[in-house]
């Protein structure tokens, strides 16, 4: 996902806003302040970092960070247009003594960081408009190319290969143990609900459909995908599983390999920890997943790992740039249902906010040099962070469980590391994020045309005249396709 700062003006074309109709408009709506009034309800809210509880666990030895960026090109312009999209996932490991070691002049010795990091990335590629398996539809096309992708996306970090698509059946299945078979809400040929599938797909159960159905058809994605125009959002959110998923694998790996050292790794993703779209029912599975794998390292007597999401845009990184001054450096801030109905999300006070997606809670960290950061962090030992606003009988809310920090142990000791590893490279951003940033970054502007190229050329279409070996492919070391 995009920076803030690389985002295109938003002050474009001045002159259609100066049409009657639009000014007429914008004065019956209403926006989000920019200014704070009186800060009471701000003030009321935030608790300096070092009167949390914090649970015990080792210090932090490793940070792994994970990012992704995608890109729909059209290989063929014009009608009818062929688009095909490109994936490319990353995780950054990094050592944290050798990072501080490297930073301990308040300056990054790229060197130094170079040294102390290891990234893996993961490409995938997949059809858009009007490209076709032999014989099947665009939608169809895609399922069993969007399945191949996760099947054949994989690490090896941990000795046996493990795919993206062996970390979706352990999501449904438990720590170190993915489910043989998960079950399908319905199928996507004949609608027919509950139908199994293994990791290695299967057929609808009913006679009269018997259609070919796919481990990954559970995320839905097929679900936003058009035969005919731009796929961009089907592709970011197959990007943002893929992300989620690559971080359970490795997750998944230290706990089959060496679990003591999972309470010693901080697991940072990028943007909340949250599932959107038609995919929203999996961030159950997260939870699920989390509760028994806080469980098991407890029986072991090791801490959790720590996991956070970290957001770079958004209306609420834009929330926590409005009342920034009003939070002292060191202090985090609770951000109860109640005051993101009423002063970030415009909603009724009984709204049920974040029900559907989050596998984690926000905050906003005021860090210890004056950087806002936007954060998820889940429950411990699992639960939901997020529950239906309680009002008794005077009009007041009670506060409810998920809105007290006692439920989130590990938040202190994941603001002080990321604290630790603030960057001034990108606002409001930590070093492992801002690497992980860079090392999924596709090509972008004249970039873009290797892509298209790559396009053409596979495609066995006419390529444009960008000379192809102008450009040199990337260095990085690739696993899948
Ligand atoms: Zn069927």
């Amino acid at each position: 996902m995009p920076y803030d700062h690389e985002r295109a003006s938003r002050i474009g074309h001045v002159q259609t806003a100066l049409s009657p109709a639009i000014i007429e408009a914008m004065e019956r709506w209403q926006t989000p302040s920019l200014e704070v009034g009186d800060p009471t309800h701000i003030k009321d809210r935030i608790t300096s970092l070092e009167s949390l509880v914090m649970d015990e666990r080792p210090n932090p030895t490793f940070a792994i960070a994970f990012d992704g960026s995608n890109q729909e090109v059209e290989a063929r312009p014009g009608y009818p247009s062929v688009r095909v999209g490109y994936i490319q996932i990353a995780g950054v490991y990094v050592d944290i003594f050798k990072f501080l070691g490297a930073n301990n002049s308040g300056l990054v010795d790229s060197r130094q960081l170079e040294r102390a990091q290891i990234t893996q990335t993961v490409n995938s590629v997949l059809p858009g408009a009007n490209v076709f398996l032999n014989g099947i539809t665009g939608r169809d096309s895609w399922r069993a190319e969007f399945d191949r992708s996760f099947a054949e996306s994989e690490i090896t970090d941990f000795g046996k290969a493990f795919s993206l698509t062996d970390a979706l059946m352990t999501i449904h299945g438990k720590p170190g143990a993915p489910a043989s078979s998960l079950t399908l809400s319905k199928c996507p040929t004949c609608g027919a609900p509950d139908q199994r599938v293994t990791a290695s797909g299967g057929v609808c159960a009913i006679p009269e459909c018997m259609e070919k159905i796919y481990p990954t058809d559970v995320l839905r994605g097929y679900e936003e995908f058009t035969e005919d125009g731009e796929n961009a959002l089907t592709l970011t959110r197959a990007m943002n599983i893929a992300e989620r998923l690559l971080l359970i694998s490795y997750i998944d790996g230290f706990y089959r390999v060496e679990p003591r050292m999972l309470s010693q790794g901080i697991f940072i993703t990028d943007g909340p920890l949250a599932v959107y779209g038609p995919a929203a029912p999996m961030k159950s599975k997260f939870l699920d997943y989390w509760s028994q794998l806080c469980l098991a390292m407890d029986q072991r007597d090791f801490a959790p790992p720590l996991l956070v999401g970290i957001e770079k845009s958004g209306r609420f990184v834009d929330h926590a740039r409005v009342i920034d001054r009003h939070i002292p450096n060191g202090h985090v801030m609770m951000l109860d249902t109640p005051y993101v109905n009423r002063y970030v999300t415009n909603q009724k006070p009984d709204h049920y906010y974040g029900k559907d997606e989050f596998y984690g809670r926000r905050f906003i960290y005021k860090t210890s040099t004056g950087e806002s950061l936007v954060v998820t962090v889940p429950r411990v030992p699992g639960g939901h962070p997020y529950e239906k606003p309680r009002i008794d009988s005077s009009g007041d809310f009670i506060q409810v469980p998920s809105e007290q920090y006692q439920f989130y142990p590990t938040l202190r000791a994941t603001l002080e590391t990321l604290d630790l590893m603030q960057t001034h490279l990108y606002p409001n951003a930590v070093i492992p994020v801002a690497l992980a940033h860079s090392a999924s970054s596709l090509p972008l502007g004249t970039g873009r045309s290797v892509l298209t190229l790559l396009a053409q050329r596979s495609l066995g279409m006419p390529q444009d005249s960008v000379a192809l070996s102008r450009f040199k492919p990337p260095r990085n070391r690739q696993v899948g396709r």
